[in-house]
């Protein structure tokens, strides 16, 4: 087993520690903090501004996180690009990047593979395989930036794997991500999705970040939320509404609710009613998600007249709300269906 200390998630204090006990200046962590998240310096190599025998030195005391690129995916009709990239354990993530007006978005992966088990999602379906480092997250931003040349200005962390089951090395990441000597990425533009675990939103929550904590919500009762994502068994919506009025209170931030729209299971007008209901007094905005359907659960897509209509309801009652657009719908958008299909091909490889 490697013991060696994975640099690339050392915080700028933590490292300039680890580098004076190495009986090295304390400069030369700022320096080497600069080329992995600035430079983005792919390994020691590139730092040649430190000597060759400390470089050395540096192999042997710390491992190094670099990505592969398995597969890229170029959508056609909105550019909208999938990455597959290959972990130094040969595990796969994807990352998703977008392009829009207002500048670029990278939505990451923080696990290989969920243990959430959201009836609709593909991330889902074998488990959790394990948890990423915070160097991995920050991999998926830092290799998109050196693959398109293009500066990353929003990141959503919304791709595989649920981030407050990931906690502490989701917070290590937003540190060095949002920090002034990393890529200084402005904590607003960063959103993180949950499926609700009630008591990190609330630890979060006291953190007091700017970031933006969107609540994957899908029903408006328990019964059906059941249905749909088990962690409803473990929290009550109502438990989640105190939660969201938590996170708001301690942060000013609005909270975001996500719904996926199902054809016949939560599109109703008396499902736009009660999640008006819910959204109002905390002013949440609502972001619609057509179901993405995947081959391995029936759930369909709610018709193109329902999801207009379920959005009007909302905002003829002054909800903000959007209707997510269906960016790269066709190179495997959802989540997770890039890296099952990939796994999927490798196991009937191994099968003949
Ligand atoms: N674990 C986090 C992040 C996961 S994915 C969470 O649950 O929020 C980001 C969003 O996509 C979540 O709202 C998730 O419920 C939704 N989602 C997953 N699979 C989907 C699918 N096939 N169609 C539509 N939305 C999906």
């Amino acid at each position: 087993m490697d013991t060696r200390i994975d640099i690339k998630s050392l915080t700028l204090p933590e490292l300039t520690e680890e580098i004076i006990g190495m009986g090295e200046k304390g400069f030369r962590a700022g320096q080497m903090y600069q080329w992995m998240h600035q430079k983005l310096a792919r390994g020691f190599a590139e730092m040649t501004n430190l000597s060759q025998a400390f470089r050395r030195q540096c192999e042997e005391h710390f491992s190094y996180t670099a990505l592969n690129v398995v597969q890229v995916q170029e959508s056609k009709l909105d550019g909208t690009r999938k990455y597959l990239f290959a972990l130094e354990d040969g595990n796969v993530v994807e990352s998703v990047w977008m392009k829009y007006r207002h500048g670029n978005s990278v939505c990451i992966s923080s696990q290989v593979g969920c243990r959430m088990g959201c009836r609709f999602c593909a991330s889902t379906l074998d488990g959790l395989e394990r948890n990423l480092l915070p160097s991995e997250m920050l991999d998926q931003i830092y290799s998109i930036q050196r693959l398109t040349g293009e500066r990353v200005s929003n990141v959503v962390v919304m791709g595989t794997g649920e981030p407050l089951d990931n906690y502490d090395n989701l917070l290590t990441f937003l540190e060095i991500l949002t920090g002034e000597n990393g890529l200084n990425i402005s904590q607003r533009n960063v959103t993180v999705s949950t499926c609700g675990l009630v008591p990190k939103m609330r630890e979060l929550a006291e953190r007091q970040l700017q970031i933006t904590l969107a609540l994957s919500l899908h029903a408006t009762t328990d019964e059906k939320r059941r249905k749909l994502m088990p962690i409803a068994n473990r929290y009550s919506i109502e438990e989640l509404m105190e939660a969201c009025r938590y996170y708001f209170e301690k942060t000013g931030r609005r909270i975001t609710f996500e719904y996926s729209l199902v054809g016949g299971v939560n599109d109703t007008d008396r499902d736009a009613e009660e999640l008006i209901a819910l959204a109002k007094p905390l002013c949440c905005h609502v972001n619609l998600i057509p179901v993405n359907p995947i081959k391995e659960r029936d759930f369909v897509q709610s018709e193109a007249l329902r999801i207009q209509a379920f959005r009007n309801k909302l905002e003829k009652s002054k909800i903000n709300v959007t209707i997510r657009r269906e960016m790269g719908r066709d190179i495997d958008g959802a989540c997770g269906q890039l890296r099952r299909k990939h796994t999927e091909s490798l196991q009937t490889q191994e099968e003949n």
